[in-house]
């Protein structure tokens, strides 16, 4: 088969993995125009220092053994089907770095033949890049579940990330949807790359000999497929940060691309803005000290539509604000809507040379429109404003935002529309536009 057949066939059974942070999309709407753009994909990724890298995203192989049944891949399906070679894979790598086109590679495969055999695949074509064509760039691969310990290992020591996608947030939806994989199996090279990470971090004679996964792990997990709830969603993303030390979990709306009775029907929309949602939930982990518990529960498992999850967990605890921006601790400024990282220590840098007055709060990067609600300096908050959850609620969403939240609301056929009480809505902006009169 033709190179080129193969990159198309391969780039588009890739699209549907985001363990990068975008991936190449066809848009024929503006074919032939600047800006139209391709599935073959170049896709971003993000290095551990924070800067975002370009990268060649490549499936080795959709010749897939299993049978996981949200997958385009899957063997059941009648679909085109191609492989790579390493040397293939390694040529066009080099092709696009040379050219300025690309700062990495975004590998991933299916399973051909068993899992080992992928393994050996991945290192060969890694090995032909390091070793014989000298690549330096960035590597992102697949780790492939299962496989035997020596090759992951080998793997990464060739990569500067890896990831084992989770796929799916229960090990009952994997069991039903995914009946080859093994539970256990995609935890397991994840612990290992964490031990060993811990294992060369004690020995800096080792640590500098060879990089083993420098730019750590991640995973990606599969939203909408199953039944599991937000607050179940959140609470693995916790455990695998805390336990396996994961440097990104992604989350991706499903797509349905099968029909199946076990799946969403065919017709069903992908949850982008449950997707969008838990991004900023993974965020309130990650940056913000939250703990999931206290970003959902189990009497409220769902995210709220109308507002994001800091700005939820804000009105929810009325009774905690306003904070006092001149005594507050670091953790609690983090707590209010408007104040990220960055504004909270600039807080805590101005207010030992000076009592913050509300005016400073913007020039120390405080977003004034909802912190205001929350906030106090020195015992006195901004004038004119009402104090009360539902009227605060009301405000924090922009007309901006209750136009996009009916745009996707009236795209999706599923969930999202029994969650998004327009009515209720009207009546509170009603009621704020009785107060502004
Ligand atoms: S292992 Fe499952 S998810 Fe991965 S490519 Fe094969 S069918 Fe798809």
């Amino acid at each position: 088969m033709e190179l080129a057949k193969k990159i198309e066939i391969l780039a588009e059974s890739a699209k549907y993995d985001v363990s990068c942070s975008s991936s190449g999309v066809t848009d024929n709407t503006r074919n032939g125009t600047v800006g139209s753009t391709s599935a073959a994909g170049i896709c971003h990724s993000f290095t551990s220092d924070g800067r975002c890298v370009s990268l060649l995203k490549l499936l080795f192989t959709n010749a897939c053994i299993f049978d996981c049944h949200y997958c385009i891949n899957r063997k059941s399906n009648t679909i085109p089907r191609a492989t790579f070679t390493p040397q293939e894979v390694a040529d066009l790598t080099m092709d696009f770095y040379m050219r300025n086109y690309i700062e990495g590679l975004f590998l991933s495969s299916a399973i051909i033949k068993n899992v080992d055999y992928t393994s050996e695949l991945l290192i060969k074509t890694l090995k032909i890049l390091r070793y014989e064509k000298g690549f330096k760039g960035y590597i992102h691969v697949k780790a492939i579940p299962g496989a035997d310990e020596k090759l992951i290992e080998e793997l990464g020591y060739l990569a500067d990330r890896m990831s084992i996608n989770v796929e799916l947030p229960s090990r009952e939806s994997l069991k039903l949807l995914a009946p080859d994989k093994e539970p256990f199996a995609l935890y397991k090279p994840m612990k290992q790359i964490t031990q060993k990470k811990h294992e060369l971090a004690q020995v800096p004679a080792l640590r500098k000999q060879a990089s083993f996964v420098p730019a750590g792990q991640s995973t990606q997990m599969i939203i909408g497929a199953s039944p599991e709830s937000d607050h179940a969603i959140v609470k693995i993303a916790e455990t695998l940060y805390q336990k396996y030390e994961l440097k990104r979990v992604y989350y991706s709306a499903y797509i349905p691309v099968n029909q199946d009775s076990l799946l969403p029907a065919i017709t069903t929309d992908p949850p982008l803005l449950r997707e969008h949602r838990l991004y900023q939930a993974d965020w309130l982990l990650r940056f913000y000290r939250f703990s999931a518990d206290e970003i959902l529960s189990e009497d409220k498992p769902n995210f709220n539509l109308y507002l994001d999850p800091k700005a939820n967990w804000a009105v929810q605890h009325y009774e905690q604000f306003p904070i006092d921006v001149q005594t507050a601790s670091y953790d609690q400024l983090l707590r209010i809507p408007g104040i990220g990282p960055k504004s909270a220590l600039n807080i805590l840098k101005a207010r030992k040379y000076y009592q913050l007055h509300l005016s400073d709060l913007k020039k120390l990067g405080v977003v004034i429109k909802r912190a205001q609600y929350f906030v106090s300096c020195n015992g006195a908050r901004q004038a004119g404003l009402i104090h009360d959850p539902e009227w605060v609620i009301a405000s924090l969403i922009s007309s901006r935002q209750y136009e996009t939240l009916k745009q996707v609301n009236s795209q999706s056929r599923q969930e999202q529309l029994t969650l998004f009480d327009v009515e209720r809505f009207e009546t509170t902006k009603r009621k704020e536009a009785r107060y502004a009169n």
